[in-house]
């Protein structure tokens, strides 16, 4: 799971990480009301920024630094009416509806911190780079020596020791040390204690050198958090911190219902039992020169109802062009998915080819359910085996150049 930045600010700043000050909004009135506050309370510069799951947002014009009141109210009306469009966003962008209205700092220099799984090494890892700010991707691509990964220990987590190495291998001078160090350990321990699977500030700032601070102030200035969504039911907290706005809406239905459904690019549906059985059908359906348009995986034990929403699904989605259905019923019963089949026929009809290839438990039931149902799925055809389903379905569908 995702959260936005602002509650991820949220999350910095409970654990003792420094956070410049914020407010959320969801109208142009309310960042003028936010904007008119945090200059009263003394800020000379404010940032409004996008809060939609993605990155990327400074490039693409969503991240804006404003001095006065009206330009907050020209940034924020901007934003809220237009889509943002980035690299991490694909062609047709994402709606924004929330807005940080924060103060803005000066900044020195940025870094980039960061906390996730290493699955290379089985462990979890610190990784931080002098080179942080917007282009964090290609520091990696062209100087992965700038980007320093240090192992945690599984048991003792990240130590005192590897942080103070760290901070001095990043260049950090002075009082910047301590104050890094430190937001290195509680960032270790935030990522622990969520059960996150990344944790990333970018940029972690330092500040200007002034009178009251002369090695200047370490500071979180963005944040990104991934949660582990198996660990979820025991972080009550952060699971009520879902925003489902920002969620593929089918995707939504289909998990509602206890489905996987992935969305993918091409025309062709598929409804499966099994990652490893929609895996092997997508590459058998790219063999055959069609490209998936989803797949839906019905699990094992999904009921009739379930199966037929898994359908009512595939069908909402107007590229779907053709339907492969590919089930090995071991546990799932072949006769539940033909009369799912059966049901979404009547509720909403299958106005595109329909692929069937069933195999396993109760097949028999299932072939004459369907011989049955015939005359009222005109646009179904059973397939005898996996590559005889792909072939007939990819010959079905209109496959793109
Ligand atoms: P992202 O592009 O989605 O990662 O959004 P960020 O929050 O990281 O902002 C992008 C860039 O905008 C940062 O790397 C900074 O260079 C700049 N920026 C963001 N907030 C501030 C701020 O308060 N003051 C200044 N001077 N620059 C900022
Ligand atoms: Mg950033």
């Amino acid at each position: 799971m995702k959260i936005h930045e602002y509650q991820a600010r949220q999350l910095l700043a409970d654990a003792g990480v420094p956070v410049p000050n914020g407010q959320m909004v969801q109208s142009v009135d309310d960042a003028v009301s936010a904007a008119i506050q945090l200059f009263e309370a003394g800020a000379t510069l404010l940032v409004v920024k996008a809060q939609v799951h993605a990155g990327g947002r400074g490039k693409a014009g969503f991240v804006k630094l404003v001095k006065s009141v009206e330009e907050a109210r020209e940034a924020a009306q901007f934003m809220l009416s237009n889509r943002m469009v980035s690299v991490q966003t694909g062609a047709e962008g994402l709606e924004v509806n929330r807005l940080l209205v924060a103060d803005g700092v000066d900044i020195d220099k940025e870094y980039y911190l960061a906390l996730t799984v290493d699955r290379a090494r089985n462990t979890n890892t610190l990784i931080a780079s002098s080179e942080g700010g917007v282009e964090i991707e290609a520091v990696a691509e062209s100087n992965p020596d700038a980007i320093h990964k240090v192992p945690l220990d599984p048991i003792r987590g990240l130590e005192a020791y590897q942080a103070r190495e760290l901070a001095f291998k990043l260049g950090f001078v002075g009082k910047q040390i301590n104050q890094v160090v430190g937001i290195m350990l509680k960032l270790a321990k935030l990522f622990l204690n969520t059960d996150a699977s990344l944790v990333e500030i970018n940029p972690l700032i330092v500040t200007p050198s002034t009178e009251e601070h002369p090695d200047g102030q370490v500071l979180a200035i963005d944040a990104k958090f991934n949660f582990d969504d198996n660990a979820l039911f025991r972080h009550k907290n952060i699971s009520s911190l879902f925003d489902p706005s920002e969620e593929n809406p089918a995707e939504l239905r289909a998990t509602e219902h206890g489905l996987s459904y992935v969305a993918l690019d091409g025309n062709i549906g598929c409804l499966v039992n099994g990652a490893g059985l929609a895996m092997s059908t997508m590459d058998i359906i790219k063999l055959h020169g069609g490209e998936p348009a989803n797949f839906l995986d019905v699990g094992g034990s999904a009921s009739e109802e379930a199966v037929t929403e898994a359908f009512n699904i595939i069908l909402s989605d107007d590229r779907v062009q053709g339907v492969l259905v590919n089930i090995f019923g071991g546990i799932m019963q072949c006769d539940k998915i033909a009369r799912a089949i059966v049901s979404a026929a009547k509720t909403v009809g299958f106005k595109v080819p329909l692929v069937v290839r069933l195999e396993g438990t109760n097949v028999a039931d299932a072939r004459s359910i369907l011989e049955e149902a015939k005359g009222d799925i005109p646009t179904m055809q059973t397939a005898t085996d996996l590559g005889d389903a792909a072939q007939k379905v990819c010959a079905a569908v209109a496959v793109p150049a």
